[in-house]
């Protein structure tokens, strides 16, 4: 299902209305934890009847849509689920927590009682039952049937996500076929030695969040001051986040545009031996995962091949002769002191990474050495 976001211009009466409706919810969702960890075996008719209850003595939920509120009992049981599935999986769990004003974001719509005006992108309104009629910017249009809306606070703003039935636009495959060295100095390295370097204006932020957080730190709990850098740290986390989603949907269409069989390696193998880095590594590994991650699923509508391989061998291999030598981060060109070949490293690791792929890791015979002569050759035939 395809989600579309909207920002929203609420007045300062509709803002305070959407304030109370949010907190309802989460009101709401923390009073039905509290029945549902009263209860020694779980009764799920029973924390919704709660509901009912909660109404009755407390008219101010009246004000929330009520379909809105009963949805609170089926996100309380969804992160219930979701819970008991990592924990089925062996991942390390807490319970279930209240949640408190800051964790709190969102208030669903997910059915009904709520229509959207579509006019000029400027002037479109959307309509909610209980809320009221608040102005929206709709700058794109949406493929699809309307299923529901998620209207969400991020950094003071807020937003409304429309979902809908349409499927995302299926990818073309190329005829390529690539190998991708990922790295810290450039983001990544393909096997016909381009490069895509990490967007600088990343680089940028996430210096600017270590100061903060920094800055962060030393200021008193609970003071204004705190809570002033703490919302300007969020806004610069979501910035991190948008920006790098963005990269990366952009760099993975652009693969999988190209190509039918892309290589990579299996993250967390080569990384524990190689990178000194721990700040920056941490950092690199979640935005790796993501890219493997987000590349897969583009790959596979697509009908791309990806294939993941060990990728052991790969750096201190020369991708010409197969001759092994140690290679120290600091070394960025691989010099090969059997057939001459020099190259840098992170290219040389993705022609080994797409050899590996496609089964050809024997250079120990001398055929194998014909077999890739020059990575001239290799860079011009078979992978451009
Ligand atoms: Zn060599």
């Amino acid at each position: 299902m395809l989600s579309y976001t909207f920002p929203m211009y609420p007045n300062k009466e509709q803002r305070a209305i959407l304030e109370f409706t949010l907190n309802g919810c989460r009101l709401m969702y923390n009073s039905l934890l509290e029945e549902l960890k009263k209860q020694e075996k779980i009764d799920r008719k029973r924390v919704q009847h709660k509901i009912v209850e909660l109404k009755e003595h407390n008219p101010d939920f009246n004000r929330v849509y009520s379909k809105t509120l009963q949805y609170e009992c089926y996100r309380l049981f969804s992160n219930l689920t979701t819970l008991r599935n990592l924990k089925n999986n062996g991942k390390k769990v807490g319970r279930l927590r209240f949640k408190g004003k800051e964790w709190f974001k969102t208030v669903v719509y997910n059915q009904s009682g709520f229509w959207v005006e579509w006019k000029t992108e400027k002037r479109s309104v959307v309509h909610l039952s209980k809320i009221g009629s608040i102005k929206i910017k709709t700058h794109r249009s949406i493929d699809g049937c309307i299923k529901g809306l998620i209207i969400k606070k991020s950094c003071d703003r807020w937003y409304m996500i429309l979902q809908t039935d349409a499927k995302r636009k299926n990818l073309k495959q190329g005829n390529k076929s690539i190998g991708i060295d990922l790295g810290i100095k450039s983001y990544l390295t393909c096997s016909n030695g381009e490069q895509v370097s990490n967007p600088k204006i990343l680089e940028r932020y996430l210096g600017t969040i270590a100061s903060m957080q920094k800055q962060l730190s030393k200021k008193m709990k609970g003071s204004k001051n705190r809570l002033k850098t703490k919302k300007r740290l969020e806004k610069l986390y979501k910035k991190v986040a948008d920006t790098r989603n963005d990269f990366i949907h952009k760099t993975t269409t652009m693969l999988v545009k190209r190509c039918k069989l892309i290589a990579v390696e299996k993250l967390g193998i080569k990384r524990m031996m190689e990178q000194p880095y721990y700040n920056a590594r941490n950092i690199a590994d979640a935005s790796w995962n993501r890219f493997l991650q987000t590349l897969r699923y583009k790959a596979e509508s697509a009908g791309c091949e990806i294939r993941e391989i060990d990728p052991r061998g790969t750096t201190k291999t020369c991708s010409v002769c197969g001759n092994v030598k140690d290679m120290p981060l600091y070394k960025r060109m691989y010099v090969c002191n059997i057939c001459g070949m020099s190259m840098d490293r992170d290219h040389n690791a993705a022609i080994n990474i797409l050899k590996k792929a496609s089964g050809g890791m024997e250079w120990a015979s001398v055929e194998g050495m014909k077999a890739y002569p020059m990575n001239q050759e290799i860079s011009d035939n078979n992978l451009r």
